[in-house]
C-alpha cells in the first residue's frame, strides 16, 4: 500500500518550515484542535482547518477559519496537510483525488504523540458542549494516534473499524435505514456461536482492530448481545467497542455490566429529537420515544456507562437497493466518492469491505465473492492475511456498488427515520437452474 511518509517530529517541523505553501489541518474536531495547539508550540503556522461538516463552514475556531472541503481547492491550490482525523486512509485518498501532492500530506499523530494535552485541555472549545470533558479529549486524541500508527505500519493487518450486525430486527422501521433493515421480510437475530466464531476467525488473522461497532437493527433486541460485547472485551486485539442503539430499548440488568467496561462506548441515537426544526405529525410521533431514551440516559449516568446521546445525523439517500447497470467508470466514481468504503463489516464468516455489500449478500440480492474474504475457507495464515490486506487496500469499485445509490460526503441530507409499516420489496438474485 502507498503509505504516507512516517517522519520524526523534528523532520516534519523542518520540512514544513522550509516550505512557503500554507499549512492546513484536516478535521476541526477535538484532535484537530489539539493538533493546532501542538503546531503552535512547535512553531508551525496553520492558516485554517478544513472540515466537511457544512454546519462549521465559514466559522472560525481558535482564531483560524474553517474551510469547507468543497472550497479548499479553489482557495488553496497548494498546501501542506496535517491530518487530524482517525479516518486517515479516507482523507489521504480525498486529498489526492483533489489533486494535492502526496508528499505534502502528513499524519497528525507525528505531532500529537508526545504532546502534553494539559496545555490544550484548558482552552478546549467544542461545538458540542456534551463532549467538553477531559476524558473525552484524551480518548479522541488517543484514538487518532492509534489509528495513524496502525496505518503507518504496513506489516500489520490493521482495521480501523469493523461492523458486526447482531440482529436484523428493530423496534423502528426506517424507510431509509442505511443498514437495509427495511428489506428483511423475516428478520432474525444472529446466534452467539456463529458471531463468536466469526470474531475469533477475524482476530486470528489480524493484528489490531481499533473499533468494533455492534449494530443492528436494534442490538438489544438480540437477548444475547451482551455475550458478543463480552467476547469483544476479552479480545486484546480489539481496542474499542461502540454499541449503536436507537434508544428505545432498555437493556436488562445483567446486560449492564459489560457496558461499564472502559473499552465500551454506548452510542444512543435520540429519535425523540428527530427533526426538531420540523414540527409536524411525523416528528410528534417519534417524540413518544423521549421517556424511554431519558430513562436509558439515566441508567447510563447511574451506572457510569460511557455514552453519547445525539439526534440522528447526516442521513442521505443511501439505504436503497437498485440495480443501476452503470458503466465500470461510473461505478468507480461512485466508489471513489463513497465515505463508507472503509467501513469493513463482518457478516457470518465473511469480511466485507462495506456494510452495503454485507447486507445485500445476506438479502440474497447477489453473492459477489470478489467483494469479500471468506474467513472459513482454509488457507495458509499468511495467504489469508494477504487476502484481507488486498480487500482493505483495493481501489477498485465493488460489484456491490452497482446496486447501491452511493454515499458521498456532500450528498443532500434527507429527513431521518421516516417510518414504514411493511418491508420494502426488492429483487433477489436468480437461482441457477438445475
Ligand atoms: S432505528 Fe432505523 S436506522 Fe436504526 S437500525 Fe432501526 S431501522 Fe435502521
Ligand atoms: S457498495 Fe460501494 S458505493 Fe455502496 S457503500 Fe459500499 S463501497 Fe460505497
Amino acid at each position: 500500500m502507498s503509505l504516507l511518509e512516517n517522519y520524526t517530529k523534528q523532520d516534519l517541523i523542518t520540512k514544513i518550515g522550509a516550505q512557503t505553501i500554507p499549512t492546513i489541518i484536516y478535521g476541526a474536531g477535538v484532535s484537530g484542535q489539539a493538533l493546532l495547539f501542538a503546531c503552535r508550540e512547535s512553531g508551525i503556522k496553520v492558516v485554517g482547518f478544513c472540515d466537511n461538516n457544512i454546519k462549521k463552514k465559514g466559522k472560525s475556531l481558535l482564531d483560524i477559519e474553517i474551510i469547507h472541503t468543497d472550497d479548499i481547492k479553489s482557495r488553496f491550490p497548494n498546501a501542506n496537510w496535517l491530518i487530524a482525523s482517525a479516518d486517515i486512509t479516507d482523507i489521504r485518498d480525498h486529498l489526492i483525488d483533489y489533486g494535492y501532492d502526496e508528499t505534502n500530506l502528513y499524519p497528525g499523530a507525528t505531532l500529537l504523540r508526545d504532546y502534553n494535552l494539559e496545555n490544550f485541555s484548558k482552552h478546549y472549545e467544542s461545538y458540542n458542549e456534551e463532549d467538553n470533558d477531559k476524558g473525552f479529549i484524551e480518548f479522541a486524541v488517543a484514538s487518532t494516534i492509534q489509528c495513524h500508527d496502525g496505518y503507518l505500519d504496513s506489516s500489520k493487518v490493521f482495521m480501523r473499524s469493523v461492523d458486526i450486525v447482531v440482529t436484523e430486527k428493530c423496534t423502528m422501521k426506517c424507510v431509509d435505514c442505511s443498514n437495509l433493515m427495511q428489506y428483511f421480510e423475516k428478520p432474525e437475530s444472529y446466534e452467539i456461536q456463529e458471531m463468536n466464531e466469526a470474531i475469533e476467525a477475524l482476530c486470528s488473522v489480524s493484528d489490531e482492530i481499533f473499533e468494533f461497532r455492534v449494530i443492528g437493527g436494534e442490538p438489544f433486541v438480540n437477548k444475547e448481545v451482551h455475550l458478543v460485547v463480552e467476547k469483544l472485551i476479552a479480545e486484546p486485539k480489539v481496542k474499542r467497542i461502540v454499541i449503536y442503539t436507537n434508544g428505545n430499548v432498555i437493556p436488562r440488568d445483567h446486560q449492564l455490566e459489560c457496558l461499564k467496561h472502559k473499552k465500551v462506548l454506548f452510542n444512543i441515537t435520540d429519535y425523540s429529537r428527530c427533526g426538531e426544526e420540523v414540527e409536524d405529525a411525523y416528528t410528534k410521533k417519534l417524540s413518544r420515544f423521549q421517556r424511554t431514551t431519558d430513562k436509558l440516559e439515566q441508567i447510563c449516568i447511574d451506572n457510569q456507562i460511557d455514552y453519547r446521546r445525539h439526534p440522528p445525523e447526516n442521513w442521505t439517500d443511501c439505504g436503497r437497493i437498485e440495480k443501476f447497470n452503470r458503466t465500470e467508470e461510473k461505478n468507480q466514481e461512485v466508489f471513489d466518492a463513497c465515505c463508507c468504503k472503509n467501513l469493513t463489516t463482518l457478516s457470518k464468516n465473511e469480511l466485507h469491505r462495506c456494510p452495503f455489500s454485507a447486507q445485500i449478500t445476506r438479502l440474497d440480492v447477489c453473492d459477489e465473492k470478489v467483494d469479500y474474504v471468506d474467513l472459513t475457507v482454509a488457507s495458509d495464515i499468511s495467504d489469508k492475511r494477504n487476502e484481507i490486506q488486498s480487500l482493505l487496500e483495493s481501489k477498485v469499485a465493488l460489484k456491490a456498488c452497482d446496486y447501491c445509490p452511493g454515499r458521498a460526503l456532500h450528498d443532500p441530507q434527507i429527513t431521518p427515520a421516516v417510518q414504514i409499516k411493511m418491508p420494502l420489496p426488492y429483487e433477489k438474485k436468480q437461482k441457477a437452474s438445475a
